[in-house]
């Protein structure tokens, strides 16, 4: 038995989003039913449904920053109830089993956590994402969002907040901390947020200085077009931390020159393309290039609070779910202001 709920959909990777139908589960023991409220946009959604990242299967619904109300809970739950504000991001499930999930870190589950989307979930079938109007999570994976964070707001936290904040925290970025944020998008202006209420100097390198303005009242200190050579050159060995959310392939050389001592190039941006290392540059400094993949659930509920307590909450733009395809085109212009939300009401 299932529930089926108005979602939007690609039926290939080569045709637009469209209206659909999808199935969710019935309720088990240990999940919790959410009415979606608001679904982020993220560009994994647009590389995941073109196919960028390798074949899917069709149709497909994608999104995986989502927030609604709890509407039903299963026998066993004990975290939730009907009428909880709650979130669901990347994950539905994981092995919880296994050296790294019983660590906290689900993301790195050794047998791979079930993404919320394009993944083959328990049951064989494959998960469908947040551009829908309901969805049902195992409590395990469902995150409690605070009240003080506007609904429409939270959304994008569960994805652009939660893969910033884990590698800056990682990487212990705090009071004294020089920081690059490569990229002003929708993890890119999240990154800023954190890294600035984490007390670090941040500064954005942008591929022009068109959103400048927005990036020093974000809370950046300093801001640089990346078109400029100047900028390299006078940024030579700067950065104790770089965080590329870049969702293409960039030269690396450049970006890791600016790596002081001991410095860090963190990668979360995700183009499907290899990026060549000159090891060289790496020795240099003694720098390290590293990747970091979303967070796991307790690290995303501390995220939670962390903004509710500084007051962060992400640039959005609410849109209609037909405004979803024109949505893309603008985050592939790099012309989004600084994460399309669709109202979940309008699906
Ligand atoms: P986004 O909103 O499109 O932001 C990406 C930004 O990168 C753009 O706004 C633009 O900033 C810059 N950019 C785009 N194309 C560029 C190019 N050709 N050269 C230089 N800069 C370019 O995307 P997003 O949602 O933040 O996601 C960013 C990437 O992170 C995607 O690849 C996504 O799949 C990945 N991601 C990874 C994880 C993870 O767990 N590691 C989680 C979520 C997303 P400027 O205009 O300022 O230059
Ligand atoms: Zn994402
Ligand atoms: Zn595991």
């Amino acid at each position: 038995m299932t529930t089926t709920v108005r979602a939007y959909a690609a039926a290939s990777a080569t045709e637009p989003l469209k209206p659909t139908q999808i199935e969710r589960r019935d309720v088990g023991p240990r999940d919790v039913r959410i009415d979606i409220a608001y679904a982020g946009i993220c560009h994994s959604d647009i590389h995941t449904i073109r196919g960028e990242w390798g074949e899917q299967v069709y149709p497909l619904t994608v999104g995986h920053e989502i927030v609604g109300t709890v509407a039903e809970v299963g026998s066993e739950v004990t975290r939730y109830a009907v009428g909880d504000r709650v979130g669901v991001g990347c994950m539905v499930n994981s092995c919880r089993e296994c050296e790294n999930c019983l660590a906290g870190f689900e993301q790195y589950c050794l047998e791979g956590n079930i993404q919320t989307y394009a993944a083959v979930d328990r049951d064989g079938s494959i998960t469908q994402g947040g551009y829908a109007q309901g969805i049902v999570v195992d409590e395990h994976f469902v995150l409690r969002v605070p009240e003080s964070i506007p609904y429409d707001k939270a959304a994008p936290l569960l994805c652009a907040g939660i893969t910033t904040y884990s590698p800056l925290r990682h990487w212990n970025v705090g009071p004294g901390s020089k920081v690059a944020i490569v990229g002003l998008g929708g993890l890119g202006h999240m990154g800023v947020k954190i890294a600035h209420a984490l007390g670090a100097e941040v500064t954005v390198l942008s591929q022009s200085l068109r959103k400048k303005d927005d990036g020093l009242a974000l809370g950046a200190n300093h801001y640089y077009a990346t078109s400029d050579r100047e900028t390299f050159a006078s940024l030579r060995n700067t950065f104790d931390v770089i965080l590329n959310t870049v969702s293409a392939p960039l030269d690396l050389k450049q970006y890791l020159s600016l790596l002081k001592l001991d410095g860090t190039m963190v990668n979360v941006g995700a183009p499907p393309e290899p990026l060549p290392i000159q090891v060289f540059t790496l020795f240099a400094n003694r720098r390290s290039f590293a990747g970091s993949s979303i967070g796991g659930i307790r690290e995303t509920q501390e995220m939670l609070d962390f903004c509710a307590e500084h007051g962060i909450a992400p640039e959005t733009e609410l849109i209609e779910a037909s405004a979803i395809n024109e949505a893309y085109e603008r985050v592939l212009a790099s012309d989004v202001r600084y994460r399309f939300v669709i109202d979940a009401a309008t699906i």
